[in-house]
């Protein structure tokens, strides 16, 4: 149960580690490794904010591909808006290792069109996307699920779901070719 406490949220019976060490309050689950099929795109949870915090492959949870041109992300393209991700965009979406964002693009051959590959060289956590709640009385209700920079006052009333990632300095790359340049490393 959420309650209203100080300015902000908190469980009526919340345990030591709940928050992160911003005091973001963080959702609970059950904790199942090793459970469900990866799907691209559609992260577990703690797993999204683990595999974002440590920049694992958000598909097969091993190291993220890094080369000194950065680390590899898939991120939505707009067919409408090619070429619209700028420094200070953000995504929820974690990195991933080469073989799996092979294996994305493959299998969904309608990503090749919907998502590009970019090198991030700069990036950093930016906030948390969950639920808010309205400040206001002894049981405050979520009313909307929406991304809250860490600055933001809304930062107390949000029970975060999905760490953010802003990009600040970032390559667009040719996915074929990173593939490539893989294989011939024999990373
Ligand atoms: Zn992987």
């Amino acid at each position: 149960m959420v309650i209203a406490r100080g300015q902000g949220i908190a469980y009526a019976d919340e345990g030591p580690y709940e928050r992160d060490s911003l005091g973001v309050l963080w959702k609970r689950i059950g904790w199942s490794p090793g459970k469900g099929r990866p799907e691209f795109g559609r992260v577990h949870f703690l797993r999204q904010r683990r595999a974002m915090q440590k920049l694992l492959c958000q598909v097969c949870g091993g190291p993220s591909d890094r080369t000194p041109e950065g680390t590899l992300w898939l991120v939505e393209e707009d067919a409408d808006d090619p070429g619209r991700w700028k420094p200070g965009d953000v995504t929820t979406h974690p990195p991933l290792c080469v073989p799996c964002a092979v294996a994305s693009v493959e299998a969904c051959p309608h990503l090749r069109k919907q998502y590009v590959a970019l090198r991030v060289r700069a990036f950093a956590p930016a906030g948390v996307h969950g639920a808010l709640y309205r400040p206001g009385g002894p049981f405050p209700v979520a009313y909307s699920a929406d991304g809250v920079p860490f600055e933001s006052w809304q930062i107390r009333w949000v029970l975060a779901g999905q760490l953010i990632t802003e990009f600040h300095e970032f390559t667009v790359v040719d996915l074929d070719t990173e593939h490539a340049a893989y294989l011939a490393n024999g990373r």
